[in-house]
């Protein structure tokens, strides 16, 4: 049995809990509730207010300037960045502290990095093997900054020890802390930026032998024929035993750990600054890209464990992380790109191998993009798949705890905590605002059991 703290997380929004202090009470007595990890949607951070010295060297303080890049200005939205931007009034936020304080719930900060915000400043943002900025077609799976910019690292660093020691947080779930989701074709072949590149020969890597790979790869991907793929299928391929098929050698292997390992190296530096400034006891983390597609996220487990108290996850279905749609997500991008460099290939065919490669053939998947957007998904079965996968995949020495969207129908809730809770998980993060007796009781069920 693990050791690990359990806890039952609850993702909030800042502003509405504020108004609601009592759901917190409620909430702790009725289901257990131990931790909160609160966000306003408006700032993107749990609502800290940046001091002086923070807003001074900040990059990101002319947002409300870049209405052209950046529209939902206009209504005081900030843009996702990697870190506390100035002018945010904390009041919500602490009332929700000094309460959370009062009847022991844990309080966890949240603040985004990397995975949104370079479409809003290009001049920070992650640029593809050949200098290109990421594809805006794929916008909605996010338009990245950097990871390597040292002027970013450090301004993003201060951001988290300035918090943690002006505000009476238990810690910090980092969110962001990623690439952009794979269904953004054109982030798999970034960040090199020079500054990647740098860290690159910092970290043993070569580059320019990576950066052939890649290029090598492309150029196999645009001559791709449906016969190629014929007799790739025979052999009932894996994604990586498809790309040697295609000639991939393992330098492109070695570019997805590089990448990845730079997002953990950052998580290292952060977790040690943080706990240098704040205490060994203010725990940090971040949630993650589910199995199916950790490595091309930019997560590889191994290494994430390393700068991580905990894994969590961002939703347990839809959007951009959700854990159980995360591979018809990205079908549905790359299904229509594969179709549009094989003549002979059509979207039926191209999904179905998708779904191979990624080892979800054996559910009854929808064989149209058009389907995925909006049919009925096995979702129970596919979350399912992938918590099986994430406990097969990490060390155990990590608590993990999986995320459950409570907005969903009240069986499916129950059928997401019953997986949480059947695969030894260490406890859930639940998002939304459960009202229902049934939602409520299927999470303290599941937690109970646990
Ligand atoms: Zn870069």
């Amino acid at each position: 049995m693990s050791t690990h703290p359990k806890r039952l997380i609850w993702f909030c929004e800042t502003e509405r809990v504020a108004e609601d202090l009592d759901s917190l009470t409620k909430l702790r007595d009725e289901i257990g509730l131990t931790t909160i990890m609160p966000e306003s949607f408006v700032c993107h951070t749990s609502g800290f207010t940046a001091s002086p010295e923070i807003t001074k060297s900040g990059p990101f303080e002319d947002w409300r300037t870049r209405n052209q890049l950046h529209p939902r200005a206009s209504q005081g939205i900030y843009p996702p960045v990697c870190g506390t931007v100035g002018g945010f009034d904390d009041t919500p936020l602490l009332g929700v502290i000094e309460k959370c304080r009062s009847i022991g719930i844990e309080v966890w900060g949240h603040l985004g990095l990397w995975s949104y915000g370079g479409d809003v400043y290009p001049e920070y943002a992650m640029m593809d093997i050949d200098q290109n900025p990421l594809d805006p077609k794929y916008k909605r799976w996010g338009i990245g900054l950097c990871p390597s910019r040292p002027n970013l690292v450090k301004w993003t660093r201060d951001c988290l020890v300035d918090v943690v020691k002006r505000y009476d947080i238990d810690g910090f779930d980092v969110d962001h802390s990623r690439y952009p989701a794979p269904g953004n074709l054109s982030s798999l072949f970034a960040c090199a930026c020079p500054s990647c590149q740098e860290e690159a020969g910092r970290m043993g890597y070569d580059f320019e032998r990576m950066k052939t790979g890649l290029t090598h790869l492309r150029q196999s991907l645009r001559a791709l024929t449906g016969k190629t793929i014929e007799r790739a299928l025979l052999g009932n391929p894996n994604f990586w035993q498809f790309l040697s098929v295609l000639g991939a050698d393992p330098s492109v292997l070695e570019w997805f750990h590089f990448r990845a390992k730079v997002l953990a190296r950052r998580m290292q530096e952060f977790r040690s600054a943080v706990q240098e400034a704040g205490g060994r006891d203010k725990v940090f983390g971040s949630d993650v890209f589910p199995p199916s597609i950790s490595l091309l996220g930019g997560h590889l487990y191994e290494q994430w464990e390393q700068g991580s108290d905990f894994l969590t996850g961002g939703s347990s279905s839809g959007g951009v992380v959700g854990w159980a749609t995360t591979v018809t997500n990205l079908a549905s991008e790359w299904a229509p790109a594969l179709c549009s460099v094989v003549d002979t290939l059509d979207e039926s065919d191209a999904l179905h191998l998708i779904y191979q490669l990624f080892g979800y053939d054996d559910f009854d998947l929808p064989r149209s993009v058009e389907g995925i957007e909006k049919e009925d998904l096995p979702i129970a079965e596919m979350y399912n798949r992938e918590i099986v996968r994430m406990t097969a995949q990490t060390s155990g020495n990590r608590p993990i705890y999986p995320p459950i969207s409570t907005s969903g129908p009240t069986g499916l809730v129950r059928q997401l905590c019953e997986s949480v809770s059947s695969n030894q998980c260490d406890g859930m993060l639940f998002s939304g605002n459960p009202q229902s007796p049934d939602t409520l009781s299927s999470l303290k069920d599941a937690f109970a059991s646990i």
